[in-house]
Parts: structure tokens; sequence; C-alpha cells
């Protein structure tokens, strides 16, 4: 469909189709399945969400992660349309698609290391990690995994257990998976190790890990390691310099599975096709989900061929994996990202981001930090530079007046303090510009409420 790429508003948000439409779904949905917009899409494109009222919004949040090409990108759309003719489903464990062995192919081919690969597919990127773990463990014939501090794997109940945060994600869930084991994160801007500068924050947390690996868990217990190379819904973190290397050399030395969770890194987020490729560190799997394809859902996980090759015939799989549409979709993806050169356009506008937020930096004390890779970009929200208190009000509201002013923005964070920016990479800058002007005024809107 073809929709202006600008903001434009019609009437209040939400508007009354909107508001109509929130109260059915407070009779119909449970509450447990939170929003964070008051607002209902009519329709989508590129950049551009417009609700049920008119109201065109920018999305700064893609679909949660989802949307790297942009909303109803016309390749992705198209390639959809084509496989809808021919077929929509086979199961791979019953009759086999040319999707998803060629989409296996491309994956296998783009992971980063010199090491034959192979994939499976899943729904979803919960699923995606499940897997991982599973093969992982089937392989090493070890128990343990090992995640971290402020991680996010997703909520099935392995995903869920190794996911940190206990509200919203654990509470009253009651029971959690064995054999999972928690360690520091090398957090710059709080650093658990009381790390000073970012390579004594890398330096202290990793020797922190790796004791507690060699003392506590045992190293020959563990099957694997599991880590997103920028914590997503944890707050945009991106680990002190140095400190997954060291990790992954840990890992190599112990026979320890290095998991690269690239669901929202992954795709070319943050300027490379994978965010662990800022690293230089050759994971044994990655897990992608999200932006794989374009809105479908589809998740995988692509590893050393020898290692996805250890598990039995039948071991692993689905009903869904891999379905036709998703993984003709994925194709579509690859192929804009490449086409279009959404590597750079990632390492492009993330530079406009970060440049502007770091302005804003400059006359908002109300910015603690502003990080991220390529167009993985937030700002973490703080009342108090010095003690750093989070600010986690302050970002409620702002996300509240953006979204009335027609940006759609997402935040995120162990203390929900974080706002973070992940607008579609194909986005025209005229309009991430104007989302940034919203985005601006209102910060100051909330920097004068909170001073009031
Ligand atoms: C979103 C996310 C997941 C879970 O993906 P779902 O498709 O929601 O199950 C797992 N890992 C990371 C890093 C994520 O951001």
């Amino acid at each position: 469909m073809d929709i202006a790429q600008e903001r434009r508003l019609v009437t209040e948000i939400p508007g009354p189709k909107s508001r109509r439409l929130l109260e059915r779904r407070q009779a119909a949905l449970p509450r447990g399945v939170f929003y964070t917009h008051p607002i209902f899409v009519e329709a989508a494109a590129g950049a551009i969400v417009r609700d049920v009222d008119g109201n065109s919004l920018i999305d700064l949040g893609a679909g949660l992660a989802v949307l790297n090409t942009g909303n109803a990108a016309p390749a992705v759309v198209e390639a959809i349309r084509e496989q809808l003719d021919r077929f929509t489903h086979t199961c791979i464990h019953v009759t086999m698609s040319e999707p998803y062995l060629e989409l296996a192919e491309r994956l296998n081919a783009l992971v980063p290391g010199d090491v034959p690969r192979k994939t499976m597919f899943t729904n979803s990127g919960a699923e995606a990690v499940e897997n991982a773990v599973k093969i992982a463990r089937y392989s090493t014939k070890r128990p343990a995994v090992v995640v971290f501090d402020h991680a996010f794997h997703g909520r099935t109940l392995l995903a869920m257990t190794m996911t940190a945060k206990v509200m919203p994600y654990k509470q009253g869930f009651l029971s959690s998976a064995p054999d999972v084991y928690r360690l520091p994160f090398a957090y710059p801007y709080r650093c658990p190790t009381g790390g000073a500068t970012p390579e004594e924050c890398a330096a202290s947390c990793a020797a922190y890990a790796i004791g507690e690996m060699e003392k506590h868990i045992g190293p020959d217990n563990i099957a694997c390691l599991v880590v997103e190379p920028i914590q997503g819904e944890g707050g945009f973190v991106v680990p002190a310099p140095g400190f997954l290397p060291r990790l992954a050399e840990y890992c190599r030395d112990r026979g320890i599975l290095f998991v690269a969770d690239e669901v929202q890194t992954g795709m070319g987020r943050t300027g490379r096709w994978f965010g662990i490729e800022h690293e230089a560190v050759v994971p044994d799997l990655v897990t992608t989900a999200k932006s794989l394809a374009g809105g479908l859902p589809l998740g995988g996980v692509t590893g050393r061929a020898d290692v996805m090759e250890s598990v039995h015939v039948g071991g692993i799989g689905g009903t869904f994996g891999g379905n036709p549409l998703a993984c003709a979709a994925a194709l579509a993806v690859l192929d804009t990202i490449e086409r279009d050169g959404l590597l750079a356009r990632a390492e492009r506008i993330g530079v406009l981001m970060r440049d502007r937020l770091l302005d804003m930096a400059e006359r908002f004390p109300l910015i603690g930090e502003v990080r991220g890779r390529g167009a993985m970009v937030a700002m973490e929200l703080v009342e108090d530079r010095e003690t750093k208190a989070p600010a986690k009000a302050a970002t409620t509201r702002l996300l509240e007046e953006a979204c009335r002013q027609g940006v759609i923005l997402l935040k995120a964070g162990t203390y929900d303090n974080v706002v973070r920016l992940l607008p579609p990479l194909t986005i025209d800058e005229g309009l991430l510009s104007d989302g940034l002007d919203v985005l601006e005024k209102a910060l100051a809107t909330v920097e004068e409420e909170s001073e009031a």
C-alpha cells in the first residue's frame, strides 16, 4: 500500500475508533498480554503506521525489532504473494519445501566464521533459543546453561528461566527450568564489579564470571553460554570491550559452546549482519528471529555442522517451523538488505540518531547515557547523574508524550528507564529527523514536569 512517509495527526491519540477497539480489547483479551501504545493499526508502510482513526505515526520501534526492512516492504510482500499462489504449508517432516532449504543455505553462508554450518527453523525466538540449548546439551552431553544479568531470551519455560528480569517475565509463574546459571554482564554504565572504566569493567566481570564457572558450576558440566551481543530488552547494553572475546576464549578452552542470541541484534540492525561480528568472536551457534522474515513468524538456529548434526534423526523440529511463506519472506528480506545496502544505512542512521541524542544529553540532565551500535541506539534516563537513580516514571511519560505527538517509541531495561530507537533501516532521513524532534520536545516537557 502506498502511504505517504510523513507524520500526520487528524485526531487526538488514541482517537475514537482506537478507543472503542480498546474497550473491546479489555473485555476480550487478558491484561497479561500487555500493550505499550493504545493504538489499533489500519495500514502500514515503510516507517509509517496509520491507525484506524487515520493518524500517521512514525515507527521508531519497528514492531519490536521485527521490521528492519520496513513495514510491508514491497519485495517481502511480493515474495509472500508469489509463495501464497503456490502453497502455504508443508511440514518439513512430511514433504519438504525449497524456500526452507534455500534460506538455510543463505544463513549458513552469512553466519560469521569459516566453518561448515547447518540451520533448522522454528516459529519464534524463544523456540530458537530452546532448540539451541537442546542441541548444545545433546552435542556436549553436559546439562548446564550459563546466562547473564539483564538477559532476555523469551517466554517459554526454559527461555523464561534464562531471562533475567523477574517482573514482568517470571513473577508468579512459580516453576523454572533446572541447570540455568546467571552471571554478571559487563554493563559499563553500571559495572556490577565496580570497574571504573569500560576496560576494567570487562576484565573484572570476565574474571568473576570465569571464576564462577570454574569454582561453582564446573566447566565440564556446562553445555553452553548464551549471550546477546548487545542486550535488547535489557536496555541496549553494549558489553564493555573485551568481555565477550575473553568469555569466548574461555569457552573454547573448556569445550563450552558459545551461543550468540541474535534475535534482536541480527539481520543488519547493528550495521553488520550479526551483532557478534563487532566482537571478532566466532559463535558456535546463532539464534535468529524478529527481523528475519520481515514480519512473518520465523526463528532459526544456525550452528557448526558437527554440533547441529549430533542430534539423532527426529530429535528436533516442529509442525510449522520454516513455514514456506515465512521462508520466502526471509529470502526477500536478505535480498533487500543486500540490494538496498541496508548495513551501510544502519550505520548512517545510527550516526544521525547518536549525534542527536548526544546533543540532547548536553541540554537534558535526564539523559544519563547514550549508547548503541549501528541503528540500535538508546538513552538511559536517570533522576540524578551522580547517583544514576533510574528515571522510570519519566521514561513512561516520555513514551506517552511522544505517542500523543505521533511517534512510536519503545522502552527497555532492567530498571525500565531506557528509551530505545529501532527504526526501520529504510527510514527516510527527514522522517527520522522529525521523529527525533518530537522526542526532543517530549524530553523538554517531561523535564519541565519533573522540575515542577
Ligand atoms: C525477542 C527476543 C527473544 C524471544 O523471541 P520471541 O519471538 O518473542 O519468542 C529471544 N531473544 C532475544 C534476544 C530477543 O530479543
